[in-house]
C-alpha cells in the first residue's frame, strides 16, 4: 500500500466523496413524474397502439387486404379475411390484430404498399379482459380517427413509413406539392 492510499484510508476519502455526491442531490429538484396525474408528452413515432389508415377522400380504409403485413408479423397476431366483389377486386371483410401479442417491431408497417397502417403514440392503454386487446377493422380505423386526425397521419406516413416506391407514392401520398425525401 502507497503512502497516498494508506492516508485516503484512514480519513475515509472514498467514502467521503460518495456522501458528497449523495448530498449533492438532495437538493436538486425530483426528476420522477407523478404519472398519469403528470404525462409526458407523446413522442412522434413511438410504437404505441395499432390503426388502419382512413383514406381522407373515400373515407374508407386503405387496406387492400394483400397480407404482407400479416407475412411479417413475426408474431402472427394480424388476422385478415378477404373476399371477392363483383369486379373481382378484393374487398376486405375482416383485419384483426391481436394487440396482447404485438411486439412492436414496425415490420407490419414498413411492409404495407399502400401506408395502410400505423402505430400510433398512444401507448398508455389498459383493460381487464384478453378480449378488449382484440381489435376489429374498425376499432383500428377509429383508432385512426382518434390519435391521427389532422395532419399528424400524414406527417407519420412521411416520416416513418418506408417503401416509398416511385409506383406507390402518387397513390399514398396525397400532398404531391410536397416532395418525399428519398
Ligand atoms: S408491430 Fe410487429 S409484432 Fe406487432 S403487429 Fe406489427 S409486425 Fe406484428
Ligand atoms: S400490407 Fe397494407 S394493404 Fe396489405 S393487408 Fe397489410 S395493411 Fe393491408
Amino acid at each position: 500500500m502507497t503512502a497516498l492510499e494508506f492516508i485516503k484510508k484512514i480519513f475515509f476519502v472514498e467514502i467521503l466523496m460518495g456522501l458528497s455526491v449523495t448530498v449533492k442531490h438532495l437538493f436538486s429538484p425530483p426528476v420522477t413524474r407523478q404519472y398519469p396525474l403528470e404525462k409526458r408528452e407523446p413522442v412522434p413515432g413511438a410504437r404505441g397502439l395499432h390503426a388502419l389508415v382512413r383514406d381522407s377522400e373515400t373515407g374508407n380504409a386503405r387496406c387492400v387486404g394483400c397480407g404482407l403485413c400479416a407475412a411479417m408479423c413475426p408474431s402472427q397476431c394480424i388476422h385478415i379475411y378477404t373476399s371477392e366483389g363483383e369486379d373481382h377486386e378484393k374487398i376486405v371483410d375482416r383485419y384483426e390484430v391481436e394487440v396482447l401479442r404485438c411486439v412492436y417491431c414496425h415490420l407490419c408497417v414498413e411492409a404495407c404498399p399502400y401506408a395502410a397502417l400505423a402505430l400510433t403514440d398512444h401507448f398508455a392503454y389498459s383493460g381487464y379482459t384478453r378480449e378488449e386487446f382484440y381489435y376489429t377493422k374498425e376499432m383500428l380505423l377509429e383508432n385512426w380517427d382518434k390519435y391521427m386526425s389532422g395532419n399528424k397521419g400524414m406527417d407519420y406516413i412521411k416520416k416513418f413509413w418506408r417503401p416509398r416506391s416511385g409506383d406507390f407514392e402518387k397513390k399514398v401520398i396525397k400532398q404531391p406539392e410536397e416532395k418525399i425525401e428519398k
